[in-house]
């Protein structure tokens, strides 16, 4: 396997910093991040950091896919939206963890990109990974009505702060979860956990967080 000890190195790491499922762990290890970043930044792949995708984007540091995936408390065959496909990287451990992953991402070239990201990465692990996955191309400000509602919805960009709305409707009314970075100004943001059972809605602040904006119709202001 290549890039074993760096794996090796980034998985003690999350141990380190956090309370993570042998899954969410498995997943990190066995996706080839190195294959979701560009030629240049290929020896640099498991170092716990975001990096640049092209289009002034980012693939989220390693630590941030572990803690949403670990908050999204996914289970086998649940549905998915994620918001920002950036790289393909999330959509990757998500599909890997067995969810029915839908993924918009606003940015023609990026979204083919992940495509072939996912399409190497499923060659290199020897699993399917696209298979679970269907991608759109659109503004995902006000989230993805045509296949809600979604068990779980991860946003993978900065929302504005208090303005979830949409995105809360269009989840399952049975423990549906909501993952999104909440903000006032870009420098940072607090990570969110909403969860919807019965038409009621508990929030839970998690951890602050540094995102790049969400932008369209519903996206990013600043104050
Ligand atoms: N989840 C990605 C990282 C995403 S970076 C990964 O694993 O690599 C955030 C992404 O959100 C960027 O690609 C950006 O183009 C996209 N984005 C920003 N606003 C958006 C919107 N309104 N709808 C869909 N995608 C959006």
């Amino acid at each position: 396997m290549e890039f074993k000890e760096e794996k090796e190195f980034l998985i003690r790491e999350l141990k380190n910093s956090g309370t993570f499922d042998l899954k969410v762990l498995e997943a990190i290890y066995n996706i080839p991040r190195e294959v979701f970043v560009p030629e240049f930044l290929k020896d640099r792949a498991y170092e716990n950091v975001p990096l640049p995708i092209g289009e002034g984007q980012t693939i989220s540091q390693p630590f941030m896919v572990a803690y949403m995936t670990q908050h999204l408390e996914i289970f086998e065959g649940c549905k998915v939206l994620e918001i920002g496909t950036g790289s393909g990287y999330q959509a990757g451990i998500l599909s890997y963890l067995g969810c029915e992953v839908y993924t918009i991402e606003r940015i023609d070239y990026l979204s083919k990109k992940a495509k072939e990201n996912l399409k190497k990465a499923s060659e290199v692990i020897g699993k399917d990974l696209l298979k679970n996955i269907k991608f759109f191309i659109g503004d995902g400000s006000l989230g993805f009505k045509n296949y809600a509602p979604y068990d779980r919805i991860i946003i993978t960009a900065a929302a504005i702060y208090n303005k979830t709305q949409t995105f809360i409707e269009q989840l399952s009314d049975n423990n549906g979860i909501l993952i999104v970075p909440e903000g006032k100004n870009l420098e940072i943001q607090i990570l969110r956990k909403y969860i919807k059972n019965n038409g009621k809605i508990e929030v839970i602040d998690l951890d602050y967080c540094r995102f790049v904006p969400l932008i369209g119709e519903n996206g990013w202001q600043e104050d």
